[in-house]
């Protein structure tokens, strides 16, 4: 199926027994047992079904299916927050004493996770100064576990160039981690150029209504852990936590989910609520809409701002002259996402003056609504930084991110205009 039809229908076929057409919400924490000897078989994994919410729960399988089915992967694993989605997928990867070598353009939390609360349980995070493929080559060593990139990155806006990437990872015998968040499956699936494993913050557009927190590891079943079982051993060995449990034996190529789910979302426990799920579901069934729609008054946006002398600069690929267009073209078939950023011309003072002016625009650390959202990333999501890491991750102290939404165009850039005077007018 297309992802169109995906997003409406992926995951769920009815209720088999009420026949309920939207999907329900199973609001429970535990599930029965027919027996001790039932309880027991779930335990050992030897029969299918649900134990404890924290395990697994079918609202949220639906969610786990479809997203899986959006990028082509052959399994999911639903948790809190994309953050949890990130931090879950390096600790199903490395354990202390090895690294993971990542693009330097990434969302402020996650270079806050990489640059600081990794290295604290002794894995390292080597970030490359670009993007560029020779540059992280360079960087990977026997000890390296994970390739890891953003699609698009938040807020710089560049773009991977993923097949590139993938062929990086395949000769280093690693796997290929993208975050999917900012481009979505709609504008691009990454396995289908080569990634491995796919993560994804819902809250943002495939959600799409700033209504629900949500994360999903995607895996697309194809890295050869067994094949690489020495330097993944926590997969291919017995694992003591789980009574000797091989995971590559007992899932094959889910091996790193059924470990994702059975080690960190067990014992750790950041799961997502059946509520949110369903929030999500909701969400996403709209999404290749509201992209499109997002797509379309970004473009209008960018060409507004490009056009007027009270804009120094934008930053938005679907520019010929930007320097990811042609990644763009190729990645994105050419539809350049809604995220962009820009500054205005009087620096700090000037910025931070639209910023208060603006009235449609919501000023937030958000992104991926369906209203349009403004961000200043130096003083909010990206502060933890030094000038220098966040000259890397694509930003100045001025910079404007803009999250376009899907109201009318035309109140859109009303709404900017007003702001730019009030900016310019001092
Ligand atoms: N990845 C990217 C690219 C993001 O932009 C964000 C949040 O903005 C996250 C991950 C974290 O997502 P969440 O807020 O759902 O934890």
């Amino acid at each position: 199926m297309k992802p169109e039809t995906i997003a409406l229908h992926g995951g769920y076929g009815g209720d088999p027994t009420t026949k309920a057409v939207a999907v329900p919400i199973y609001q429970t924490v535990a599930y029965s047992f027919d027996s001790a000897a039932h309880g027991a078989a779930l335990f050992d994994l030897e029969v299918e079904g649900y134990r404890y919410t924290r395990i697994g729960n079918p609202t949220v399988d639906v969610l786990e299916r479809r997203i899986a089915e959006l990028e082509g992967g052959i399994d999911a694993l639903a948790v809190a927050s994309g953050q949890t989605a990130v931090y879950y997928t390096m600790l199903n990867l490395a354990q202390a004493g090895q690294n993971i070598v990542s693009v330097p353009q990434l969302y402020g939390t996650t270079h806050t996770l990489f640059a600081h609360i990794l290295p604290q349980l002794g894995v390292r995070v080597r970030l490359a100064r670009s993007d560029s493929p020779a540059e992280l080559e360079s960087l990977i060593d026997a000890d390296t576990r994970a390739l890891f990139c953003e699609t698009v990155g938040n807020p710089a806006g560049n773009i991977c160039d993923l097949e590139a990437l993938a062929a990086v990872a395949r000769r280093a015998h690693i796997p290929l981690v993208v975050d999917n968040t900012v481009a979505t499956p709609i504008l691009c699936r990454p396995i289908d150029y080569g990634a491995d494993i796919v993560v994804h913050s819902l809250t943002k557009f495939l959600g799409g209504h700033g209504t629900s927190l949500g994360g999903a590891i995607v895996d697309s079943g194809r890295f050869p852990w067994a094949k690489h079982a020495a330097r993944y051993p926590r997969l291919t060995q017995p694992d003591e936590s789980y009574h000797g449990l091989v995971y590559t034996e007992h899932y094959g190529a889910k091996a790193f989910l059924g470990r994702g789910r059975s080690v960190f979302q067990r014992t750790m426990g950041a799961v997502l609520s059946p509520f949110n799920a369903f929030l999500l579901l909701q969400g996403i069934e709209t999404v290749a809409l509201r992209v499109e729609r997002h797509v379309a008054n970004a473009r209008r946006v960018a060409e507004f701002l490009r056009a007027d002398r009270r804009i120094s600069s934008v930053s938005y690929a679907g520019f010929p002259d930007n320097p990811h267009h042609a990644l763009c073209q190729k990645y994105l078939g050419g539809r350049a996402c809604s995220l962009m950023t820009f500054e205005i011309r009087g620096g700090y003072d000037a910025g931070t003056r639209f910023y208060d002016a603006l009235e449609l625009f919501k000023r937030l650390v958000n992104l991926g609504d369906a209203k349009s959202l403004a961000c200043h990333p130096a003083s909010t999501t990206h502060r933890q930084m030094s000038a220098e890491e966040q000259r890397q991750a694509g930003l100045g102290p001025a910079t404007m991110r803009l999250s376009v939404g899907i109201e009318h165009i035309d109140d859109i850039l009303a709404d900017l205009d007003q702001a730019l005077a009030a900016a310019t007018r001092a």
